[in-house]
């Protein structure tokens, strides 16, 4: 149920906007998006567009993905379409996969359970219960300007919630008593700051307000939905996302305990910010970074400001160190261990700059490719370019250090011929 002093959902009537009065043409909606909407109506069927992808065209942006809506229930919908997969369990939603990877979301219209409703623990009824009209599948959503609708037959937006206004007035605004909508879901307070950020829009009063009073609730979050939101952070303007989070001091509940010293700490978090928008900068030339490399770069800073600048490494210590830094962040078991790996690398890379001393049996550990593209961002300040560019940084350093490097490989695959002679 949605806030308290607010207009029950049956009574409201939507808002429509026809053409010429907003912007969004069929031409701008991904043709398979509208080959699903089209099939859907001709079945008798309502679909919509719905989500960012509306609240982007309305904004002339290119939206990153359409996502439909329908009276279809997610059974109807895999019986019409072969390449439609059911995910989700308490909310089924329908996947329709096309060529390369790409998929569309089609969900049912749906609404939100009261309390008695949600404690039901009979799955089987719960299931039905949760479908609604699109009235209430308006109101269930978190922001206004995000439970817009747009219907491809009419060619009309339609407005339940007042987001047109709140899109015009560029303004971020939970849907209903943002305390309520918080407390139903913490998650809906990152989202409503990434929108924020995104669409460079203010954050109305109520819903700010609410974000300081209800922060803590965050860490009740299950760990998995805190990653998937993390995630959407990483693809698109994260330095501002996380300057924001900054701000409500949310990293901790994202970033564990290099979160929590971001939060608190200016001078580190600048020197996190720097790092991302490198990385920002690398990405829009083409350069991709792995999500272990994203994740060793976001720890970084937290991780620098804790080992002592000791001239011999204290492997011991360095583990501890790096693994208490990830602690209390929600990134899955093998990312985790990836992402150490490469911290404790990308540190001894960092420390033979320093001293000149390299173990170049380093090069054969595996993620020192990974380190090596990491450790010349940190140190260089711009994209790494090259197979090794820790290697080519460290010789630029130390000229002589390539000479002696050449003249032992060119002797060591004697040793080794003898050592295998010996054996
Ligand atoms: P993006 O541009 O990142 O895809 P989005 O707003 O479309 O942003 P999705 O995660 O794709 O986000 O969600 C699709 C739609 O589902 C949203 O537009 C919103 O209306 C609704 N939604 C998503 N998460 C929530 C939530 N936690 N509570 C209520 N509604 C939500
Ligand atoms: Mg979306």
């Amino acid at each position: 149920m949605v806030g308290q002093n607010f207009i029950h959902p049956r009574t409201v009537k939507p808002r429509i906007l026809k053409r010429p009065k907003h912007r969004i043409s069929r031409r701008d909606i991904d043709p398979d998006a509208l080959k699903i909407i089209y099939r859907l109506n001709s079945q008798g069927f309502v679909a919509y567009l719905t989500g960012g992808a509306v609240q982007n065209l309305m904004q002339g942006i290119t939206p990153k993905d359409f996502d439909l809506v329908t009276d279809a229930r997610p059974g109807q919908i895999k019986k019409r379409f072969r390449n439609a997969f059911i995910i989700g369990r308490r909310f089924r939603l329908a996947h329709i996969h096309f060529q390369g990877g790409k998929y569309i979301e089609v969900a049912t219209f749906r609404r939100e359970l009261d309390a008695e409703e949600e404690a039901d623990p009979d799955p089987s009824t719960s299931y039905k219960r949760t479908y609604g009209t699109p009235r209430e599948d308006a109101f269930r959503r978190d922001i206004t300007s995000n439970a817009l609708f747009y219907d491809v037959d009419t060619e009309s937006v339609i407005d339940y919630v007042g987001g047109l206004k709140d899109l015009a007035a560029r303004k971020i605004r939970i849907i209903g008593d943002p305390g309520k909508r918080y407390t139903e879901d913490p998650v809906r307070i990152l989202r409503v700051i990434r929108h924020s950020v995104r669409l460079d829009f203010e954050i109305g009063k109520k819903t700010e307000r609410a974000i300081y009073s209800h922060r803590q609730l965050l860490a009740e979050c299950p760990g998995a939905r805190l990653f998937e939101e993390l995630n959407k952070d990483l693809t698109l303007k994260t330095p501002l996302v996380f300057e924001a989070y900054q701000k409500y001091e949310v990293l901790k509940y994202i970033l564990g305990k290099a979160g929590e010293r971001y939060d608190k700490d200016p001078d580190l978090f600048a020197r996190l910010k720097t790092l991302l928008e490198i990385r920002e900068g690398a990405e829009s030339g083409g350069f991709q970074f792995s999500r272990e490399e994203l994740f060793a770069l976001i720890s970084w800073p937290w991780v620098e400001s804790r080992i002592p600048d000791e001239k011999e490494d204290a492997p011991k210590n360095l583990n501890e160190t790096i693994t208490q830094a990830m602690a209390g962040s929600w990134l899955t078991k093998g990312l985790r261990a990836d992402s150490i790996q490469i911290l404790v690398l990308t540190h001894h890379l960092i420390q033979a700059l320093r001293t000149g001393r390299m173990r170049w049996s380093l090069q054969h550990r595996s993620h020192y490719e990974q380190a090596s593209r990491l450790c010349f961002l940190i140190e260089k300040g711009r994209p790494p370019h090259g197979k090794d560019p820790f290697a080519s940084l460290f010789h630029s350093l130390y000229p002589s250090s390539e000479k002696k490097r050449r003249r032992r490989r060119r002797r060591r695959p004697r040793n080794r011929s003898q050592d295998h002679q010996g054996a």
